[in-house]
């Protein structure tokens, strides 16, 4: 059996023995079944079965119908480190109808919506992450060099990390992704690594599969990579930046304007607009975890500046709003996603909600040129900007008040993100800190 896959560069012709199904459970985490290759004509037809109740917030019961995975072909991806085995992003079906609440299907449905009115969507997804040596309580940078100064674009500690940082680029590349830059980030240890954007629908099954094959590659280098989005509380976190535009029938960027002077198009806006009204609930899904907050931040302690957004803001290449516009002026940047993202339900909520300003021509307010970290709470206020909310709680009150992520959920989905979620939280808050027990053991 040859390799079908048609996404990729792996043109040379080897021999395929597995196929992989793979779908996502509630945090994008790729599941899979695996199939000798001389089974892929009864895959493609749904023989791959799965108990939905055993992952992470899908919302089945142990009783249930299991669902099965119809694999995209498509979009289906050469492991670059066994070129035997083909993964295949894949949707779910209970017998022959949709799986409601699959996050892929979920996204599905809004870039369906999208083309009803005349829009494709791209996304580009910029990758921040961690690369560490030794295990869950006592783990360091790869580097042994810690006194560099700051690390933010330091030559050194990228080179320290290029072994693991080669062995991910020339992956992506040869998969096609064209990797364009990458560099070391502000914290130690953390990279950033950047490639073409693509329909968005691609670029989600491309960002579920990087963090696989990164944690993959860095095994094999006796490190691990962490997606996690504030693993160290003094340095920056990880964010994912979803870079978003939209082509119109004739494959036109209708995000770009004419104007020549760095600013998106009206329609562009009014997208961010939709998005700065729906910040709330949508921090919910971009924001997923109870770290992710840690990220959310104005300043760390060792690092300055987090680069994070804290409000629900827009405008220019300025890089403490929610949504910023990169000075090319062809696309629109939201910054408040982080890397422990699922991304069909974070790109499908952030779409649905733009649309929804490009419908309606909300404005997406001001356009903030200054440092907003430090700009004043009650200036802010005066102007009416919103603070991003401070805490999973917070965030996930507002998802669960909000008609738009009900409707782009689906009824299962949207409950069981609001119980997962809210479970998450609960089992957070009853946890005794080391910072609690040092601050407060002896105080009283
Ligand atoms: N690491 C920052 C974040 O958490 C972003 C830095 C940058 O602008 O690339 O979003
Ligand atoms: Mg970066
Ligand atoms: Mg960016």
């Amino acid at each position: 059996m040859k390799d079908i896959d048609s996404n990729t560069n792996l043109t040379s012709i080897h021999e395929v023995k597995y196929y992989i199904a793979s779908f996502v459970d509630i945090h994008g985490i790729s599941k899979a079944k695996m199939v000798p290759a001389d089974h892929l004509e009864e895959m493609k037809n749904g023989s791959e079965m799965f108990t939905g109740a055993a992952l992470d917030g899908v919302p089945q019961n142990v009783n249930d119908d299991e669902v099965a995975a119809h694999p995209d072909l498509s979009r289906s991806i050469t492991l670059p480190w066994n070129k035997s085995i083909v993964w295949c992003p894949s949707d779910l079906y209970v017998k022959d109808k949709s799986f409601e609440a699959c996050s892929r299907t979920i996204l599905k449905r809004v870039i369906a919506e999208a083309l009803d009115y005349g829009l494709s969507f791209n996304l580009g997804i910029e990758a921040e992450f961690f690369i560490f040596k030794g295990t869950h309580s006592d783990f360091t940078p790869l580097s042994e060099r810690d006194n560099l100064g700051k690390a933010a674009y330091d030559v050194r500690l990228l080179l320290d990390n290029i072994d693991i940082v080669n062995e991910i680029v020339t992956a992506m590349n040869e998969l096609g992704w064209g990797v364009y830059s990458f560099d070391h980030e502000d914290a130690n240890g953390q990279v950033e690594i950047d490639f073409n954007f693509s329909d968005v629908l691609t670029m989600c099954d491309r960002f579920v599969f990087l963090r696989f094959m990164a944690g993959e590659i860095a095994r094999k280098h006796g490190a691990f990579v962490s997606f996690m989005p504030k693993p160290l509380a003094h340095l920056t976190g990880s964010g994912a930046h979803f870079n978003m535009s939209a082509t119109d029938k004739n494959g036109n960027n209708v995000f770009k304007s004419d104007s020549q002077n760095g600013q998106v198009s009206d329609l562009a806006k009014f997208f961010s607009g939709g998005i700065i009204k729906h910040a709330a609930a949508i921090t919910a899904v971009i924001a997923p975890t109870v770290n992710s907050y840690k990220r959310l931040t104005k300043r760390t302690s060792a690092s300055g500046f987090t680069w994070a957004p804290i409000v629900a803001s827009f405008g220019s290449n300025n890089r403490t709003n929610m949504l910023r516009t990169p000075m090319a002026g062809n696309r629109v940047e939201c910054r408040a996603v982080d890397s422990s993202v699922n991304p069909y339900l974070a790109a499908a909520l952030l779409i649905s909600a733009g649309l929804e300003g490009v419908k309606n021509e909300i404005s997406p307010g001001e356009h903030y040129t200054e440092n907003l970290y430090e700009v004043s709470v009650d200036q802010l206020e005066k102007q009416g900007v919103k603070f991003l909310p401070k805490s999973l709680i917070e965030a996930i009150t507002a998802f669960e008040a909000s008609d738009l992520a009900h409707r782009v959920f689906g009824e299962s989905m949207f409950h069981s993100y609001c119980k997962y979620k809210k479970q998450e939280w609960e089992e957070y808050h009853q946890y005794v800190s080391e910072w609690e027990i040092s601050r407060y053991l002896k105080m009283f």
